[in-house]
């Protein structure tokens, strides 16, 4: 036996190429995060002071791409957020010039509560091709449908795209006032016409999520972590509690999603739990595929399976 080659510790890390399971690709990882460098730092200082996590994932696009391309993602999904008023425009501009340099790109917008021109901000950005809207209330520290983010859900109605939020209280945001599932419900009962996500399963409260689901027909949640292998240990939850069946019967609400490249762990483990379930094929087709078609108005984008 010859010694390991060395080689850099993303790419041995992200050899995705002996996984080509059918049920996976090709894929839509509807929550991904990319973001100019030093804001990419800036998250990564602060979750791993708060939860302790350490990453090693590559944050640039062609990088990224190239990770997820080899792991069969025929398009992704990027969530950026901007943590204080003022931000939102560039960092919306930045990620549709990337999204103009990729073949699979698919840009959300970001929207400060405080910015001045909250409705304006969302619409330059939808009208510059941002697919979606993206809200992260504790950290932007504002519930789902509060009024100063009114404006911003009224573009988002008009123009017909989805917002993701993150709306759970998990990982770290139990005390936060800003998520769980009565802020989210004020978001349904005031736009039950708007298209919405939350993110991470809505955990920790994922019963009263799967029922929301359950309930309105435009109501979406993303297995973004909670769903990975790693969960248990990284944020407590059991994906395992989430049952199959429930998998199988809300397959048109829930998505495949990753946190990509933000999370302490190899990419294949955010799918390896869902693919060892071995589902119906129909079933992994529209958590790995179909579901996010839908929720994103993609079927129009070329080269994306439309079965
Ligand atoms: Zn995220």
């Amino acid at each position: 036996m010859s010694p390991p080659e060395h080689r850099p510790e993303s790419e041995a890390d992200e050899d995705e190429t002996t996984d080509d399971s059918t049920a996976f690709r090709p894929a839509i990882d509807a929550h991904t995060h990319l973001l100019p460098e030093r804001l990419t730092a800036a998250i990564r200082r602060s979750l791993g002071d708060e939860a302790g996590w350490e990453f090693s994932h590559p944050t640039a696009r062609r990088e990224l791409e190239a990770v997820l391309r080899s792991a069969g993602v025929a398009a992704y999904v990027a969530l950026p957020y901007a943590h204080k008023a003022g931000l939102a425009s560039e960092l919306n501009a930045w990620l549709l010039d990337r999204a103009a340099e990729s073949d699979r790109l698919v840009p959300f917008a970001t929207v400060h509560p405080d910015d001045e021109d909250v409705a304006g901000v969302v619409r330059e950005a939808f009208e510059g091709g941002a697919r979606g809207l993206k809200i992260h209330c504790p950290v932007q520290e504002c519930r789902p449908a509060e009024s100063r983010l009114e404006p911003a859900l009224e573009v988002a109605a008009d123009y017909d795209r989805p917002i993701t939020y993150h709306g759970g209280t998990a990982p770290m945001f139990e005390d936060s006032p800003y998520v769980g599932a009565d802020a989210f419900a004020e978001l349904l009962d005031s736009y039950p016409e708007l298209r919405v996500c939350c993110a991470h399963m809505g955990t920790y409260e994922t019963e009263a999520f799967l029922e929301f689901a359950r309930e309105y027909e435009n109501v979406y949640l993303d297995t973004t972590f909670a769903m990975s292998t790693a969960a248990e240990e990284t944020m407590g939850f059991d994906p395992s509690s989430i049952a199959d069946e429930t998998l199988v019967e809300l397959s048109d609400s829930i998505m495949y999603g990753s946190d990509f490249p933000n999370i302490p762990y190899p990419y294949r483990e955010e799918r390896a739990e869902l693919l060892a379930r071995d589902l119906p094929r129909e079933t992994a087709r529209d958590l790995f595929y179909r579901t996010a078609v839908e929720y994103l108005g993609l079927d129009d984008l070329p080269g994306l399976e439309t079965e």
